[in-house]
């Protein structure tokens, strides 16, 4: 079997700290922002000369916390609710034979602060510290595929609402103070993505939690609807 290595070329800083709560594809949370901070030999602008005239990337990284885990022929996407299972090759699932991911994200801005370089980016399904292994520009003309067949996974799930106490709306009035940063809709396309596995989705009143940058939103799940209880800041620092 011909074996491959690759460099690491750059590491991703996200609002992601844990894996429960990233949205299962890229895109579909907006409000995600993230870069992608590019590691030595390859800190260098004149590798990204010409990427800032498009609006997107392609990112290949590595599953990083999943590399020791094992890969199985089938498995049960979450898309179909658990019930059924399909080719690994058929799905995107994070326990492939080998760990790679491809996301495509929208590209913000390329700056270079204290001799790092950073591609700033949005719409990431990346945990924090992801390590990245290659950058493409999106090509619309030919990567953009308008009649494409999405098989068992035709079109994007739909967003549930999701409520706040009292309490999480001060919380995160407070929180915006002090760190600038507004939690608030990045939270509700997060839990309201509704990012419990499919065999916690029957349960009432659990309380689940999800960390973003650093801050822990705890959440419960009644009768189709998402109710943020309060939120820990700062959290895991
Ligand atoms: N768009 C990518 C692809 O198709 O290769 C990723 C799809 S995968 C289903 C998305 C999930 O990967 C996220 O919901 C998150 O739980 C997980 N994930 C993201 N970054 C990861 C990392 N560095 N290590 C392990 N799992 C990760």
């Amino acid at each position: 079997m011909t074996q491959f290595q690759f460099q690491q070329i750059g590491v991703v800083h996200s609002c992601y700290k844990q894996k429960f709560g990233i949205p299962r594809q890229p895109g579909l949370v907006k409000q995600a922002s993230a870069s992608i901070e590019l590691l030595p030999p390859f800190n260098r602008l004149d590798t990204l000369d010409g990427l800032e005239g498009f609006s997107h990337i392609w990112v290949h990284f590595i599953f990083h916390q999943c590399i020791n885990d094992n890969w199985k022929a089938k498995i049960r996407p979450p898309r179909l609710g658990g019930k059924k299972k399909m080719g690994i090759f058929a799905t995107r699932a994070t326990h492939r034979p080998n760990p790679l991911g491809l996301s495509v994200v929208e590209l913000l801005s390329i700056r270079q602060e204290d001799g790092r370089v950073f591609i700033d980016i949005a719409g990431a399904d990346l945990l924090d510290q992801t390590p990245v292994v290659d950058i493409k520009p999106y090509l619309p003309y030919a990567d953009a595929i308008t009649d494409a067949q999405g098989g068992f996974a035709p079109e994007r799930t739909e967003l549930k609402p999701v409520f706040f106490s009292e309490l999480a709306l001060s919380q995160l009035n407070d929180y915006k103070e002090t760190y600038q940063r507004d939690l608030k809709p990045l939270i509700e396309q997060v839990i309201g993505q509704d990012p419990r596995p499919s065999h916690m989705t029957q349960q009432q009143g659990r309380t689940h939690a999800n960390t973003l940058w650093n801050a822990d939103v705890k959440w419960v799940a009644e009768n189709g609807q998402f109710h943020v209880l309060y939120i820990d800041y700062p959290f895991g620092d």
